[in-house]
Formats: structure tokens, C-alpha cells, sequence
């Protein structure tokens, strides 16, 4: 049999040193920064034992961008940056709940990225008790950087990352601040999903979010071992 449209060929992310990142499905975590959670007046919780679960969404795959311009996107007036790090799964999970200890070696590597927000139709979304997908699922939602491998990050209870636009930093976070850790995430996901190489996930933002317009310039660190500079541009 043959395919009766042109079978639509994946997202590949570029990973330092050489080759591609095809790229399978995009999870996010809603709060990981007790910051950030608070800012968009959310209770944080006060200890580990109350964080209770994370909020998950996802955005469509083909909403990776890699590298350079972003398209101002249609439907807002007021598109948000949420600076993120970017875990890519590279091997399958075995059949089951993934405990840490499981979950810690099928990273691949590690990006940084945005997730970009239409922050007024998420926002109106949520007011009603409404799915808020068109604030978060969207084209060209998801900017991601090159990737790299997890030897070349290191320990990354030990790094921050940082979001400037137009040289003013707007936002800065500690991933020992994370309330929820990469194999717990990956332990919370597979009670939900398969997850399987290929797949990314975006760990969450610390407090400043706020509004990219076009023209603005960005750079997204994670401890400069990975950037992501990019322009908005008029739609
Ligand atoms: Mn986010």
C-alpha cells in the first residue's frame, strides 16, 4: 500500500558533535519552580511530602523550532517566554512504572529551551475551567537549542539556567530548586504514558515570565554549556 499524502517527516533537533534528534512526542511540566508557581498564583508547596503530582500538557512535535527566528504567532496579544531545560529521551522505557533509578539512564541529552505561552488565551482558558491547548500547543511553540549529551552537562542539581531578552535578564533559576527531579518527572510520566526515544520534555520555568514582541532578541543559557539565541519576528 502507499501512502496517499506525503508522510510528514519529523522534527530533527541538531546534537553537538554530530547527528540528529528525531523527535517523537513534546511533554511539559506546568510548575517545577515554587517561584514560578507562585507568580501565577499557585500555592507552592511548603516540603516534598505536599507537592502532590505534577501538572502535565503536551505540545505537538512539530512545534519544535530549531534555532534562529520565531514567527510572532497568530490569535494572541501577548505571548509569553517560560525558559526551560530540555531533557530528550534516547531509549525506549521498559513496560511498566519507571522507578528513578530506571529512568536516569534513558536521557540522551539535555537542551535548553522556551516554552512560548499565548499567556491571555491560556489565561481565559482557565478562568472558564477550560482545556487551555491553544495558550500552549501551538506552531512554533517550542523553541529548542542543539542538543548535548548528559557527560557533557555534568551535574545538573549543580546548574542554572538563564532567559535575557534584548540584554536585560528576565529570567534565572537553580536546578537544585526543581521541586519535582528529572527521574521523578520520568517516574510520574510513565504512570500515564509509554515513553519512548524520541521524546522530549520540558522541566518547567522559574519565576519572570513575561511578554516577547516582535523584533526582541533572546538567549537562553543553561550555564552557557548550551544557548539558544533567536529573534521574533513579525508573523
Ligand atoms: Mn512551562
Amino acid at each position: 500500500m502507499v501512502d496517499v499524502i506525503p508522510a510528514p517527516t519529523p522534527v530533527r533537533i541538531p546534537v553537538r558533535g554530530g547527528g540528529h534528534f528525531p523527535v517523537r512526542r513534546v511533554y511539559c511540566v506546568g510548575r517545577n519552580f515554587a517561584d514560578h508557581a507562585r507568580e501565577m498564583g499557585a500555592a507552592a508547596p511548603a516540603s516534598k511530602a505536599e507537592r502532590g503530582e505534577p501538572v502535565f500538557f503536551l505540545k505537538p512535535a512539530n512545534a519544535v523550532v530549531t534555532g534562529g527566528d520565531v514567527p510572532y504567532p497568530p490569535g494572541t496579544r501577548n505571548l509569553h517566554h517560560e525558559v526551560e531545560l530540555v531533557v530528550a529521551l534516547g531509549r525506549d522505557a521498559p513496560p511498566g512504572v519507571l522507578d528513578a533509578k530506571v529512568a536516569a539512564p534513558l536521557v540522551y541529552g539535555y537542551g535548553i529551551g522556551l516554552d512560548l505561552t499565548r499567556r491571555d488565551l491560556q489565561a481565559a482558558a482557565k478562568a472558564k475551567g477550560l482545556p487551555w491547548d491553544t495558550g500552549k500547543a501551538f506552531d512554533h511553540a517550542a523553541p529548542v537549542s542543539e542538543l548535548v549529551q548528559v557527560a557533557d552537562v555534568g551535574d545538573l542539581a549543580a546548574r542554572t539556567l538563564t532567559l535575557h531578552v534584548n540584554g536585560e535578564k528576565r529570567q534565572h533559576g537553580a536546578f537544585a530548586d526543581l521541586i519535582w527531579t528529572v527521574p521523578e518527572i520520568l517516574h510520574a510520566l510513565s504512570r500515564l504514558y509509554a515513553l519512548r526515544a524520541g521524546d522530549l520534555v520540558f522541566m518547567g520555568t522559574p519565576a519572570g515570565v513575561g511578554p516577547l514582541r516582535p523584533g526582541d532578541g533572546f538567549v537562553a543559557s543553561l550555564d552557557g554549556v548550551v544557548e539558544l539565541k533567536g529573534r521574533i519576528t513579525d508573523a
